[in-house]
């Protein structure tokens, strides 16, 4: 029997398309089929490329003529909808951007593109990334592989669901408060976000300037950081962006991979992150994982980070603060969607416009945001919360003078059903308890999948954070976990998700 082409890992596949086993136009045929097989069900995509047949024989022919091509060349990759480009609709999930063409591509989408990856389309997501199940993008939910009564979490569901799917090896996301790690602990796949800084911003439809990075969304750590190594470094277009020199972050998980890095290292676990707000197959999951890695030599630490408790209620502030600034370019002049108001005034345009363009978590967020920020209740809000997240950034520099890395359950549930935290706009907060402080306190974080919960046999991750401009240090454990578990399961967890096609084949090999 041949192999499944969607079955390889990214590093799988990128050693065949070398060899010249397989060619990417196969490649990017076998996941387009694959698309058309089950995204009806997981509805991952809000636009598939028209264009991804074409890059991929461009490509082909570019290795038949023996040019030098970088290591992912020919692989498919979809890309979360909130970065612009130019060949697609860029929505963010938004009805206000409909249809909307961007004249330059996101530097994350340009330098995929100049590796050789070839972009598939664009993932479902929480409209402009507000959200943690995918039920407020304006164009319906995605469905969870694992079931597909349940949210593939957000705001990134989309290239999540995609990945666990095998609709694509490689997918782009946005983490501002948990966006790429969440759903990837919700749908057994890998996410990373990196330190604040670490990858450009520039042609990601801003959410929260001071907390949004981009990342890979992947089925192994190895892949994560094969993208990561793509999408990083300095940009000049992006002011945030750190000038620094990064190692390879594939080489950091291959070494993860390989060698004894858990020797010696020091887990940070937080004490105050108490066990009751898990769901119990969580916490188990977490516990076993913890087990397994001092198994291995490495040292679990008790820690204090007395202000995390607080970091749902600062970064609720914060977030819509600069949200209600960034979304007010979106005023049916300059981008997107304008209504008719025969007779009316511009500010009468402007107010339909948004009005009938936003939808209701992103018109919350912006009331939330401009009264946070309004005279006489700045201090009160936007400025505690500012001074709750140094505290937050303090309770991580003390960490981190005696542990190498903090580990975390990576959300307190696994996938909830579709429609019932909707309504509960506090219950879906709170969901973001364990994603929230990294990005408050800009260190990056990768949540990688450490089993499935006892009680509904769904996927749960482990997320490991490690110190700002560390995260060779996440790739490290991170592979390192992986490679034990994967060796325990004798295969990854996501061979265990059902099929999608009718041919279950989890039913056969358990
Ligand atoms: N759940 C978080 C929120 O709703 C995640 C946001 C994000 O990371 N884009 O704000």
């Amino acid at each position: 029997m041949t192999t499944d082409i969607t079955r390889l890992s990214a590093a799988q596949l990128a050693e065949r398309l070398a060899a010249r086993e397989v060619s990417s136009v196969e490649a990017t045929r076998a996941h387009l089929d694959r698309i058309a097989a089950v995204d009806g069900d997981v509805h991952a995509f809000l636009h598939v490329s028209d264009r991804a047949l074409d890059v991929a024989a461009d490509i082909d022919r570019r290795r038949a003529a023996r040019e030098e091509l970088g290591e992912l060349a020919g692989v498919p990759l979809a890309v979360k909808d909130v970065l612009v480009t130019t060949d697609m609709p860029s929505t963010s999930g938004s009805k206000i951007l409909e249809g909307y063409m961007s004249p330059y591509d996101a530097t994350v989408v340009a330098r995929s593109r100049a590796a050789g990856l070839v972009p598939l389309g664009k993932t479902n997501m929480d409209e402009f990334a507000m959200g943690s199940s995918t039920e407020h993008s304006a164009y319906g939910p995605t469905r969870n592989p694992w079931d597909l009564g349940r949210i593939p979490g957000g705001s990134g569901g989309g290239s999540a669901a995609a990945v666990a799917a095998f609709e694509a090896p490689l997918a782009l996301g946005s983490d501002t408060g948990g966006s790429i790690r969440q759903p990837a602990h919700v749908t057994g796949t890998v996410g990373v976000k990196p330190t604040y800084g670490g990858v450009s911003r520039y042609g990601a439809i801003a959410l929260a300037s001071s907390l949004d990075q981009v990342g890979p969304v992947t089925r192994t750590v190895l892949d994560a950081g094969l993208l990561h190594d793509v999408i990083g470094g300095h940009d000049v277009h992006d002011a945030t962006s750190l000038p620094d020199a990064w190692p390879s972050f594939a080489e950091a998980a291959r070494e993860g991979a390989r060698g004894d890095v858990l020797k010696g290292l020091r887990i940070g676990v937080v004490k105050e992150l108490p066990d009751s707000g898990f769901q119990p197959g969580v916490a188990a999951s977490f516990r076993e994982s913890l087990a397994r890695l001092e198994a291995q030599g490495a040292e679990i630490v008790e820690i204090s980070a007395p202000h995390f408790e607080y970091a749902v209620a600062a970064y609720y502030l914060i977030l819509p603060a600069e949200a209600s600034s960034n979304l007010a370019k979106f005023d049916s002049v300059r981008f997107g969607m304008r209504l008719d108001v025969p007779g009316g005034t511009v500010e009468d345009v402007m107010s339909a416009t948004r009005d009938a363009g936003f939808g209701p978590e992103v018109k919350r967020r912006i009331i939330l945001g401009t009264y946070a920020l309004s005279a006489g209740y700045y201090d009160a809000y936007y400025g505690s919360a500012q001074k709750v997240r140094t505290l937050i950034q303090r309770d991580f520099d003390q960490a981190f003078r005696s542990v190498d890395v903090v580990a975390t359950p990576s959300a307190p549930t696994t996938a909830f059903r579709i429609g019932e935290k909707i309504d509960d706009p506090l219950s879906m907060y709170l969901n973001d308890l364990t994603t929230i402080p990294a990005n408050l306190a800009g260190v990056p974080g990768i949540s990688v999948p450490s089993g499935l919960a006892a009680e509904d046999g769904l996927p749960v991750g482990i997320q490991f954070l490690a110190p700002a401009r560390e995260d060779a240090r996440l790739y490290r454990v991170g592979a390192a976990l992986e490679a034990l578990l994967v060796d325990e399961w004798g295969g990854s967890l996501l061979d265990r998700a059902p099929d999608l096609t009718g041919n279950d084949v989890k039913g056969a090999t358990r």
